[in-house]
Formats: structure tokens, C-alpha cells, sequence
């Protein structure tokens, strides 16, 4: 039950992003912007500290050839069979087909996301509850990334909304199927250990690297650092 709580809450953002969108909320917006790169260092922070070594502890070093596909999986949806797909708001007219695309390749990350949180969950709530943070901090960004590019391929604001809570909706279809298809039971924790990585390292940081100024570059390792202080919070909770 908690981890579908868990997962709502996390989908529930991913729509108040595209409303961010949808409603033209240009404060909201900065402050995403700024998200984006703070969720950045918390989530490779999360992946390489905690989600790749229990990966292995439960799945032996096999399990690190996991972890690749689940990397690779990303880059796969999402930039291979993807026209156009970057993270962030869309500020110049794309197709229609780059909006239909970059929603399937999105499906497959936020799905994983799902995934994530119900194998941190079978681990510990501990780490169940830090992954929700990790998923949680990047669910308003990929919100304003998908209501925005269907905007942007001239969709109405209505279907851009429906995109982001179809985001939310394939995270709590991650964590349902994560309790009940082996598989992901095995593999689940390792696959959302690569695409977590893929995600902080591979989408978010691209962002903000060509960007002057120290404001990005400091809410990223803010970013990694909070996460060893929610860690100890945590920790000390349970
Ligand atoms: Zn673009
Ligand atoms: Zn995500």
C-alpha cells in the first residue's frame, strides 16, 4: 500500500508540472528550472550510493549488467527512436510527431520510476522513502517537459495536461507491476538503478552545463549534498 501512496504523490507532481505549463506560470517555471539541477545531484547521488550497491547485494555482480540495460533502455526511447527530446521547457515549435515520441520514450522513464520506488520499498522504507524524494524532485521538471512540448507541437492544453498525468499513471502502473511480475522483482532495483543514472546524469545535467553563473552548478551539488542529510534524516526516523 505505502508504496502506491508514494507513487500517486509523485504522479500527482508530474501533472502540476504541465499545469505549470498549460497556465503560463513563468515564477513557478524559473523555480523548476532550478529543480532540475538540484534533482540532478540528489539522483546520481541516490543511484551510485545506495541503488547500485543494494543492486548488487541482492543480484551479485550480475546484477551490474542490469544496470547498463536499464541505462541504455533510456537512451534507447528516448534519444535513438526519438526525433527530438530534451529535458526542460520546450521554447521553440516542434512537430507533432516529436511531441507523440518524446511521450513514449518518457513513458518508459517514468515507469521505471515506479519501479524504482517499489524495489526501494522492498529493500527498506528507508530507502524506499529516498527514492520517492529522488523520483519526487525531478516529477515537476518532467511535467513542465512534456506539457510544453506538446504545446509547442500545437496540441490544446488540455491534451498537454492529459500527457503529464499519463506520465503519472505509467509511475503507478511501475510500482503495481513491480509487486507482481518477477522479473522486476529480480532485476527491478538494478534496471531503475541505470535509468536513474541515465535520467540525473545523462538528462538533467546536459541541461545546465552550458549555462553561466554559479546558481545551477551550486543547486546540483546542493543537490547531492541534501541527499546525504535526508539520508541521515531518514535514517535516524526509522
Ligand atoms: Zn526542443
Ligand atoms: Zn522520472
Amino acid at each position: 500500500m505505502t508504496p502506491l501512496i508514494y507513487a500517486l504523490v509523485a504522479a500527482a507532481a508530474n501533472v502540476a508540472g504541465g499545469l505549470a505549463v498549460t497556465r503560463s506560470a513563468r515564477r513557478g517555471l524559473a523555480f523548476i528550472e532550478g529543480m532540475v539541477a538540484f534533482g540532478a545531484g540528489y539522483m546520481v547521488a541516490i543511484a551510485l550510493t545506495e541503488m547500485v550497491p543494494h543492486a548488487l547485494e541482492l543480484g551479485g555482480t550480475g546484477a551490474a549488467g542490469w544496470v547498463l540495460v536499464g541505462y541504455l533502455l533510456v537512451h534507447l526511447s528516448q534519444h535513438t527512436l526519438t526525433p527530438h527530446f530534451h529535458f526542460g521547457e520546450e521554447t521553440h515549435a516542434v512537430s507533432r510527431k516529436a511531441g507523440v515520441s518524446a511521450l513514449v520514450g518518457l513513458l518508459l522513464h517514468t515507469f521505471f520510476d515506479g519501479v524504482a520506488i517499489a524495489s526501494g520499498f522492498a529493500v527498506s522504507s528507508e530507502l524506499g522513502l529516498l527514492l520517492f524524494i529522488a523520483i519526487f524532485l525531478h516529477k515537476l521538471p518532467e511535467g513542465v517537459t512534456i506539457s510544453s512540448i506538446q504545446v509547442a507541437g500545437g496540441t490544446t492544453p488540455a491534451r498537454a495536461l492529459g500527457s503529464a498525468a499519463l506520465l503519472g499513471a505509467a509511475t503507478v502502473l511501475g510500482v503495481l507491476l513491480t509487486e507482481y511480475v518477477g522479473f522486476l522483482v529480480e532485476h527491478g532495483l538494478a534496471l531503475s538503478a541505470g535509468v536513474t543514472i541515465y535520467v540525473g546524469a545523462s538528462n538533467l545535467v546536459p541541461e545546465f552545463q552550458g549555462k553561466r553563473g554559479w546558481r545551477l552548478p551550486f543547486a546540483f551539488f546542493l543537490g547531492a549534498g541534501i541527499f546525504f542529510l535526508t539520508q541521515t534524516i531518514v535514517r535516524g526516523l526509522m
